[in-house]
């Protein structure tokens, strides 16, 4: 016999995670299950539901917040120093390290021919309206020491080189193809601090 229809329903939403496999998905399914756990998956499923209707993206720099700007472009002490990212988990990165005092801005995307994503689908038009609004003095490229990351960064040198701003981009230390978010902090101090114009 095979499980009830609902609790393969159950296994297969687990499923449809990153990372996680059949077995794994089943075991989380029996544990989402167990009467003395019912408290827990409660508040599971209420955290979920706040989580899809809270939080949304910053309008200023596509952060993650549940308010309407987030607390880094609210914060009006940061600097006129613009960092470029690729993700939300660069910039927690980045910010653990507690070395850089600037705004952010998280691209749409990383221009990669292999997915069909051109430099016109990366959203560079809004970091230009913001380097213009906003009296940017510096804009630091901090993507990941790839192909797409490369590619990318040329591109934005290239827009950029029309505006009154200096482009720097962060000394990679950081190992080839390694995403920014597994760096540690050392590596990342020292990534900003052997910045290189370009
Ligand atoms: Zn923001």
């Amino acid at each position: 016999m095979n499980y009830p229809k609902t609790f393969q329903e159950l296994i297969e939403c687990f499923e449809q995670f990153p990372g996680v496999g059949p077995k794994t998905a089943e075991r989380y399914a029996f544990y989402a299950i167990k009467e003395n756990k019912i408290t827990e998956i409660e508040n599971l499923i209420k955290t979920l539901s706040d989580s899809l209707n809270l939080i949304h993206e910053c309008s200023i720099c596509g952060m993650i917040t549940d308010q309407d700007i987030c607390d880094i472009c609210s914060d009006e002490s940061r600097s006129n120093q613009l960092m470029l990212v690729e993700d939300c988990k660069s910039i927690i990165a980045y910010e653990k390290t507690k070395a850089f005092k600037g705004r952010y801005h998280i691209l749409k995307s990383l221009i990669s021919p292999t997915n069909g994503i051109g430099p016109e689908d990366i959203g560079l038009e809004k970091v230009i309206d913001r380097i213009r609004k906003n009296n940017i003095t510096e804009v630091i490229i901090a993507f990941p020491a790839n192909l797409e990351g490369e590619l990318t960064s040329l591109y934005i040198k290239k827009v950029l080189s029309k505006e009154n701003v200096k482009v720097y981009q962060i000394g990679y230390g950081l190992p080839v193809e390694a995403s920014i978010e597994y760096a540690d902090e050392i590596t990342l101090i020292k990534s900003l601090e052997s910045k290189k114009e370009m």
